[in-house]
């Protein structure tokens, strides 16, 4: 049995999270206390409790203390199960942090998996579903599971609402990826999301992000979202290079004008096209449990954030497959094997 502290490092939902996945995919139980104690109200929010649960089922697991405020989760793994399973945090929490908690192991079951995962899906502080739809599942097929996902109901936050469909078709090993260069930018594509808003925000974000981005080899796109529970608002920018594609976002929020929601998305596009390097910072933090469950692996990418830095403490609790950073200059090198 594992002994974690989740005051450790970044002190958030995280550690809980990278626990509950390594956990299943390894069959190793854990206990962790002082959930949450970095955040100003620890313990299980309604995410991190439909992520426990979620892990529950997939995992045949035993646990305690997996209730709303729990501060100390015992997790014990029985065997992994794939199969359908529908998951609904029941308020505007992030349902893809749901997903990333039991997708690496259904990527290695026995049979494949059909999910139905429903809450928010366009969250700040979370992997929007355009990120991980066209940045992050990319890559776990290329570790060699394929794995796919359709929108089927936007969720912005704070509504919530949202709802999408994940298919998993597992692989006996994952075989891991080396990210070590971008290669040349292909083409860029611009979203502006509007739901129950006016189109007109979505025209001058796109405006924006003419002016301060290249146009080259650049498609933009208003997409008018109907069926979501609330207003929302969100620009999203694929950078696809012949190594990956990236997502970088810009979240709408009442009061902050189209301009500045785009300028979010831009800056990271201009500082993530201005470093050279292939992986950006979030997608940093969240390759590190696949990669350690692949066996090994290697990324480029800028200053790893304070989430990275846990992530592989976190990975190098639970494997053997020792994480390592090396100072390349401009970049980081991450290793894992
Ligand atoms: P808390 O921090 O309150 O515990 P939490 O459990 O929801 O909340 P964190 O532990 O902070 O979340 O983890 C957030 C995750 O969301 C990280 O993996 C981070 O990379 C990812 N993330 C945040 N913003 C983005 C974004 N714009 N694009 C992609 N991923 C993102």
């Amino acid at each position: 049995m594992l002994n974690l502290d989740g005051s450790m490092g970044e002190g958030g939902g995280q550690i809980l999270r990278s626990a509950l996945s390594l956990s299943l995919a390894k069959g190793i139980p854990f206990t962790v206390k002082n959930i949450r104690a970095g955040r100003r109200k620890p313990g299980l929010l309604r995410q991190h409790l439909t992520a426990v649960n979620a892990a529950v089922a997939i995992g045949m697991a035993e646990v305690e203390g997996a209730e709303l405020g729990s501060e100390t989760l015992t997790f014990c793994p029985t065997t992994v199960q794939g199969g359908d399973y529908s998951f609904a945090v029941g308020t505007a929490g992030s349902a893809t942090l749901v997903l990333q908690t039991v997708l690496p192991a259904l990527m290695t079951a026995d049979v494949p998996s059909r999910l139905e995962l429903s809450g928010g899906t366009h969250n700040p502080f979370a992997p929007p579903f355009d990120f991980l739809e066209r940045a992050f599942l990319p890559l776990m097929t290329r570790l060699g599971a394929t794995v796919t996902a359709h929108l089927e109901r936007p969720g912005f936050y704070p509504a919530g609402g949202g709802m999408f469909r994940v298919e998993v078709n597992p692989v006996a090993t994952l075989s891991p990826i080396e990210l070590g260069e971008r290669g040349e930018v292909i083409g860029k594509r611009v979203f502006a999301y509007v739901s129950n808003l006016s189109r007109q925000i979505g025209k001058r974000e796109i405006k924006r992000v003419k002016r301060r981005l290249s146009e080259e080899n650049t498609e933009y796109c208003v997409v008018e979202t109907s069926g979501s529970m609330g207003p929302g608002n969100l620009v999203a920018i694929d950078v696809e290079s012949e190594c990956l594609t990236e997502v970088f976002i810009g979240f709408g929020v009442r009061g902050v004008s189209s301009e500045s929601v785009a300028d979010q998305a831009i800056d990271a596009t201009r500082r993530y096209l201005a470093s050279g390097a292939p992986v950006g910072e979030y997608l940093a933090d969240q390759l590190l449990v696949p990669f350690a469950l692949a066996g090994g692996g290697m990324f480029l990418t800028s200053k790893p954030s304070r989430h990275t830095l846990t992530n592989l403490e976190v990975v190098n609790l639970f494997t053997e497959v020792k994480a390592r950073m090396k100072d390349r200059g401009k970049h980081v090198e991450i290793s894992l094997g």
